[in-house]
């Protein structure tokens, strides 16, 4: 199926699913009659809704068909895209402008919220204006503005924006910023104070740094004054209007510019190779000599994943050590987007402490990750109890030999792709020598050949099996094209010290040989040769330990001999290599490698490259989301539901006390808390209580103020619980014993789920949600294409929902075939480990909930139908990260036997989203004014006194108060307050800083 035909067929099922909600919804059985989360829009159409709150003038002027069309060319979230965008808006292609300073203010916007992808109010916000200015020459410059919000961009696109603004002046031929000296410690200075008395910036640059970026920039950063604290020093300058710090200009210079100078450099060359005109921002090439100088004093620290170890969770490898993690480049079918690939033997010599979905805390390249499994990498090298070494290839082996094993000398390969490296912008690591690039080894010598054999040869490149290869064909290509010898038959001649390599060839002399080398081990022995027997281990030469021998297969005996330049023919015709091996020949004051390298007849490479130390973070997890209290159904059951907050409770007590809606039915002559009589099915009207009357009435009070839809008091459970059972057709025998409901409700209006709705979810065992969904947590993991057999699906059902072709083009029909994971396609976590029940079973279970209630509560046709778990493939459902306001659509197309959510790049990338601490800046418009500030301050100032759970979680409703969001303006409706003590900061590998609830974890 082509991608945009996938595409369509979602939509069309969106649509689908949309269209039966609707349809459910009026019936006026729930608080609103129809489905109230709006479709999103693409991000073009965002990035100009965003933009043209400011600038209205720029609504349909055709900029969204130019972003798609830009996109079309140079793909997606390109911030080619970005720059271009606002080069055409500044030069007012689109719409004019009051000035030619405005257009250019709105084309620095829409490219900012182009690569914010149209989700942060930054570019409205934190980029707040642009001047012009006189150099001391008299010529024109630009001076932009920043303020606090800024922070939300994140720190690479605000580098970015100076960037863009930069090029915009260029363009427009603005003369450059030339700073005094004064401006220049001003700059010092002002970062200095923020830093130490205002709050830590996450990247605090050195003096050297500051001053250097300073002198340099091409631009003025300036800003509005953000805290009521005056700089140290440098106050009174002409060119800047405040005495106070200016915290987004701190932000955006330290936290952007100098922080992700490297990065943002990086993409600005990549967009002057496709033909930008940019020359403002050169001096960074230099700049970056000056960050890396500092850097490098850095690596002596120890590695922040050893210092904040936790009890419990074990550390598989030491920082750089020997043995730990081998570091190999490149891309398996489920890593890349801080996922890697560790070989399955490599899960079960940890005995299983590392799984599919556990997150590891690295040393290095990046601070974090989680794992998933490769099989065509290296797996650990192990040492038993009777003294064999053995490399383990299979998890199976590893766990059969788990109890015999004495050392893991090498824990194994990560693997881990280039592109998170390159992302962020770590220092590229050494990889040991590999199959694949033996293989390329081999592809570059042959297309480098000439000569008539040369098409010959690459045909049979393209043949070989690099993971796959016999000795001899190893050997013959290496002598044939004079590349390295084959990875598989080489060793970690760099982990072994001089005197374990004397000791080994000592011991080899007194070898003999049966077509193999069999080296001896009695009681005596033991302790001549345990320096050789140590740098047999170490070098990861597999052998076995039998009575008073040690015994190297054929292969190997002769792969060992190969690389110490021994002609391995000598093991079919001699019984000795007391001859063969000349100690003289080794004794010399070079590294091991080198020694090697110096005898063998081939070239011998690196095996061990660098080596990464980690330890166990987060173990992976896949479970229902249940409320303190696990409640069926968002309804009160008051102090009377009792300990369990249960409806049964609640019963025999006769009433419940809580704060409800309150409806008349007309028909009825009589309060209910529905919008639809439980009694005659129709529809009720709305009511108001006035709190200074105590009384209800279809209108509001016209004497006070304060009418509300709601009021506290005590209804007839017994009544409502009825009713509720009645609707839906139960017998008292079929209610089950246990219906939970929740102490109070929270939400503005203090609408309440119908209560039927609690007895089907209790019948089914599903728990609801704060916002009425039912929710399945699951670890984050990436995929890219799978086997029809690892997702547990038949060829036939993938076949009917799209896949019809494997990764190279042919039809499926096997199971064994490759097929790539489509964007919005998810694997759901199903392994017959998980501790609590499996997501296969719950989304049946919700299906069934579904169907259930369309055809009781709503009168209407069941949906889903579902009857074994395979007609779960194909359904919809949504991903949406904790905290987060948008979903995005997801396809069930599979099972995976692990404790995570199996879904590609596209779908992780798409749900990310960050919470926020007191620091962080918001805009808020109240009582209709606009203003900017820490989200802690204004919680504060509201001080919320409502108790909404067990860890002290204050909240307070809010009414006519406004923020920015996706997709503009939006209503906030409540906030609420966690206790600091439960709070956990992140710091993201990007260089955001989160700080949030253990809950959203
Ligand atoms: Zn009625
Ligand atoms: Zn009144």
């Amino acid at each position: 199926m082509k991608t945009q035909d996938y595409f369509k067929l979602i939509e069309k099922k969106t649509k689908e699913v949309y269209a039966v909600a609707e349809e459910a919804r009026k019936k006026g059985i729930d608080p609103a009659d129809k489905v109230e989360i709006p479709l999103a829009k693409s991000l073009a159409e965002k990035v100009v809704g965003l933009i043209s709150a400011v600038y209205p003038q720029m609504e349909n002027s055709g900029i969204t068909e130019r972003i798609l069309e830009l996109e079309r060319e140079h793909g997606k979230l390109d911030t080619f895209v970005a720059f271009k965008i606002a080069e055409e808006v500044a030069k007012q292609k689109f719409c004019k402008f009051a000035s030619l300073l405005e257009a250019i203010e709105a084309g620095i916007r829409i490219g900012f919220a182009y690569s914010t992808l149209g989700v942060v109010s930054s570019p409205i916000e934190g980029f707040t204006k642009l001047e012009i200015r006189k150099t001391r020459e008299g010529k024109d410059y630009l001076a932009a503005y920043f303020s606090g919000p800024i922070r939300s961009a994140g720190t690479t696109a605000s580098c970015l924006s100076l960037m863009l603004i930069d090029y915009l002046r260029e363009m427009f031929g603005y003369a450059t910023y030339d700073p005094t000296k004064d401006e220049v410690k001003r700059c010092v200075t002002e970062n200095h104070d923020y830093h130490e008395r205002i709050t830590n910036l996450q990247y605090m640059p050195t003096d050297e740094e500051i001053t250097f970026l300073a002198e340099k920039i091409p631009i003025q950063i300036d800003g509005e004054p953000t805290e009521k604290l005056e700089v140290s020093n440098y106050k009174n300058l002409p060119r800047i209007a405040t005495n106070y710090v200016r915290g987004g200009m701190c932000l955006i210079f330290s936290e952007g510019l100098s922080q992700k100078a490297a990065k943002g450099f990086r993409y600005l060359n990549r967009m002057k190779q496709k033909g930008l005109q940019s020359t403002g921002f050169d001096f960074i090439a230099e700049y970056l000599e000056i960050h890396e100088k500092r850097d490098k004093g850095k690596t002596e620290d120890s590695p922040t994943y050893i210092n904040d170890m936790i009890a419990g969770r074990p550390i598989f490898g030491h920082p750089s050590r020997s043995g730990a993690f081998r570091f190999r480049y490149g891309r398996g079918r489920s890593n890349g987007f801080s996922g890697i690939s560790i070989h399955p033997a490599t899960m079960g010599i940890t005995d299983s402490f590392i799984a599919t979905g556990t997150q590891l805390k690295l040393e290095r390249p990046t601070k974090g990750c989680i794992v998933t499994s490769c099989e065509s990498i290296d797996g650990p090298i192990i040492k038993l109890n009777n003294g064999s070494v053995r490399k383990v290839k299979t998890a199976e082996e590893a766990k059969k030999l788990y109890p015999e094993t004495q050392e893991i000398i090498y824990l194994g390969d990560a693997l881990f792709p280039f592109s998170d490296v390159a992302n962020r912008n770590a220092r590229l690591i050494k990889p040991g020598y590999v199959e694949e690039i033996w293989k390329l080894d081999l592809r570059e010598k042959i297309s480098s050949m000439l000569g008539q054999n040369r098409e010959k040869d690459s045909e049979f490149e393209k043949q070989i099996d690099s993971f796959n290869i016999r000795f001899e064909q190893a050997v013959e290509i290496s002598s044939k094209y004079g590349i390295p010898l084959h990875p598989k038959y080489i060793f970690y001649w760099t982990e072994i010290s001089k005197e374990e390599f004397l000791g080994l060839l000592l011991w080899l002399r007194n070898a003999k040989i049966e077509k193999k080398i069999i080296l001896p081990y009695n009681k005596a022995e033991q302790e001549k040769y345990a320096l050789g027997k140590r740098a047999l281990e170490l070098l990861g030469v597999e052998h076995e330990v039998i009575i008073e021998h040690v015994v190297i297969n054929q292969d190997i005996s002769k792969a060992l001999l190969a690389n110490i330049g021994v002609d391995w023919k000598i093991l079919e015709e001699e019984n000795s290599l007391k001859e063969a091996i000349n100690p003289d020949k080794f004794d010399e004051e070079k590294t091991i490698l080198e020694i090697i390298n110096k005898n063998s007849a081939f070239k011998i490479k690196d095996k061990a490259g660098e080596f990464i130390g980690a330890r166990m973070g987060r173990p992976e997890k896949a479970k229902l989301r249940k409320l303190i209290g696990s409640p069926n159904v968002l309804f009160p059951v008051g102090r009377e539901g009792g300990r369990l907050r249960s409806f049964q409770a609640a019963v025999d007590t006769g009433s419940v006390t809580g704060d409800f809606p309150v409806y008349y039915c007309d028909s009825c002559k009589k309060e209910t808390i529905y919008p639809s009589c439980e009694n005659c099915n129709l529809q009720t009207r709305k009511m108001f209580y006035c709190y200074e009357c105590k009384e209800t009435s279809l209108r509001k009070c016209e004497q006070h103020e304060k009418s509300t839809t709601h009021y506290t008091r005590q209804i007839d459970i017994n009544h409502y619980f009825e009713s509720a059972r009645e609707k839906i057709g139960f017998t008292n025998q079929e209610v089950p014993p246990l219906v939970k409901g929740v102490r109070g409700t929270s939400s503005a209006g203090h609408s309440v789920e119908h209560l039927s709705k609690g007895i089907l979810r209790a019948v089914l065992d599903l728990q609801v949600n704060k916002d009425g969904t039912i929710r399945f947590d699951a670890t984050e993991m990436p995929l890219v294409s799978f086997k029809p057999k690892e997702a547990g699906v038949s060829v036939n059902k993938l076949r009917e929902i799209g896949y019809l072709h494997d990764i190279y083009g042919k039809e499926l029909e096997d199971n064994e075939q490759i097929i790539e994971l489509k964007p919005h396609d998810i694997l759901l976590p199903s392994s017959p480990e998980a501790p609590e029940s499996r997501a296969d079973d719950i989304f049946i279970r919700i299906a069934h909930f579904v169907d259930e209630e369309l055809a009781r509560l709503y009168g209407l046709k069941p949906f889903y139908n579902l009857k074994k778990r395979e007609d779960l493939v194909g359904q919809l459902g949504v991903c949406i990260a904790p905290h987060n306001c948008a979903g995005v659509v997801c396809r069930i197309v599979g099972f995976s036997n692990t404790l995570g959510l199996f879904a590609s790049p596209y779908m992780h990338a798409a749900v990310r989203r960050d919470c926020l601490s007191f620091d962080n800046y918001v805009s808020v418009k109240r009582n209709g004014i606009w203003h900017i500030e820490k989200i802690g301050e204004f919680i504060e100032n509201i001080k919320p006194r409502k108790k909404i759970d067990n860890f002290g979680t204050l909240m307070e409703k809010m009414q006519d108060t406004f923020t920015w969001s996706n997709p503009g303006k939006g209503e906030v409706k409540e906030i609420t307050k966690h206790q600091p003590g439960h709070m956990i900061k992140i710091f993201l590998e990007d260089g955001r800083r989160i700080e949030l609830t253990k809950n959203q974890l």
